[in-house]
């Protein structure tokens, strides 16, 4: 590995904008780099269809060992806003922004790292199986690219998703199932002085049932938010309308059913109760999964940090990422740490260390990789 220009990537990356759906300049950053390095690489259409200026791009580097399950490594190409002209400032082992925007370590160090390591696979001739990057898009905004990835290329193997916040070695095992919803309360309007008796107050049913709703976290496994209300339309006026949005996260599907249930039946009692009307509408944001040590990524994972000395901790998540598509498609995924913190915030930051733990790390991983036969 070089430090160098491993740090470099990384500074090169962060100073390019990509806010959702503006991913083009690091995708083709990526394929600038990895151009004479690999042997494909492939921009998908998704873009189109999701309304941005690039598509998830596939990197395959063909490996000598065929016996072995491919790798796929990912990492995301979008950042949450701000994240327009970064300015990255290193202060010893510490890169971060200059405090106006996001540094988006989250997750340009993931594609630095991934970039770096298939430079030394390359330099050095490192024998490994077939190894494919899956840079996606829009992947902060409801992991649009993932979901819209065409994986028919991309054989089932063991995925490691370079997106997790804290040190180089933590592996996010399990993540829960995620339903937003959306309700309407419809009331009747009707001037608040004049005459209200003829009003239906859509904002007080929906303050009744919100109040008998379970909130926050419910149990182990499952938590509730409802996170956005608006309506009603002046201070004089019986509000006739009222939107409450949440959502439900749970490891348990079954749970989150129930609660679904519940939450429709208290707006239900409500509503028929104050004489006005509701609907619900309710979508999948991702769907959950739980590995353990006995799944062979995680093996692979495990087995790749011991080689390299990195600790490890396996972690149960309360957030979604790509590894929660990869694995309802088929492709046992993990979340990888990859040393980012304050992720989401002006005071992100990310320590050279991790950097480059980080590259070590894949590199355990690729030797790792027949540890699961
Ligand atoms: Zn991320």
């Amino acid at each position: 590995m070089k430090e160098n220009r491993l740090i470099e990537t990384f500074i090169d990356l962060v100073e390019i904008s990509s806010p959702s759906g503006c991913e083009r300049g690091v995708a083709d950053y990526i394929k600038d780099a990895l151009g004479t390095v690999c042997k494909k690489i492939v921009e998908d259409t998704a873009g189109e269809k999701l309304g941005g200026n690039a598509g998830n791009v596939t990197v395959f580097i063909e490996g000598s060992e065929n016996s072995l399950e491919p790798l796929i490594f990912c990492a995301h190409m979008d950042c949450v806003v701000p994240c327009e002209n970064v300015v990255p400032v290193k202060d010893g082992d510490i890169i971060k922004s200059n405090g106006d925007t996001i540094l988006g370590a989250d997750d340009k160090a993931g594609i630095a790292m991934l970039i770096e390591t298939a430079r030394v696979i390359k330099e050095d001739s490192i024998k490994t199986p077939d190894i494919y990057y899956l840079f996606t898009i829009s992947e902060e905004v409801g992991l649009h690219g993932a979901k819209n990835m065409n994986l028919d290329n991309v054989p089932k193997g063991y995925a490691f998703v370079l997106d997790g916040e804290s040190t180089v070695g933590t592996i996010t095992v399990a993540s829960p199932n995620s339903e937003k919803f959306r309700i309407r309360v419809k009331g009747k309007a009707a001037h608040a002085g004049i005459e209200p008796e003829r009003g239906v107050n859509a904002i007080q049913i929906a303050s009744k049932a919100i109040a008998k709703l379970p909130m926050g976290r419910i149990d182990k496994q499952t938590s509730i938010n409802i996170g956005k209300i608006h309506g009603g339309h002046a201070r004089n006026v019986v509000p006739d309308n009222v939107v409450v949005e949440g959502e439900i996260r749970s490891f348990s599907k079954k749970k989150l059913d129930s609660l679904l249930e519940k939450i429709e039946s208290i707006f239900s009692e409500e509503a028929e109760i104050g004489l006005g009307l509701f609907s619900l509408k309710h979508e999948s944001e991702f769907t959950g999964f739980q590995l353990s040590d006995s799944d062979d990524v995680v093996k692979i994972a495990l087995e790749g940090a011991r080689r390299k000395d990195i600790k490890t901790k396996t972690i149960k998540s309360g957030g979604g990422s790509d590894a929660n598509v990869f694995n309802e498609k088929g492709i046992s995924a993990v979340v990888l740490a990859i040393g980012f913190e304050n992720a989401h915030t002006k005071s992100e930051q990310i320590n050279i260390t991790n950097l480059k733990m980080g590259v070590d790390f894949i590199m355990g991983i690729i030797e790792a990789s027949g540890c699961a036969d």
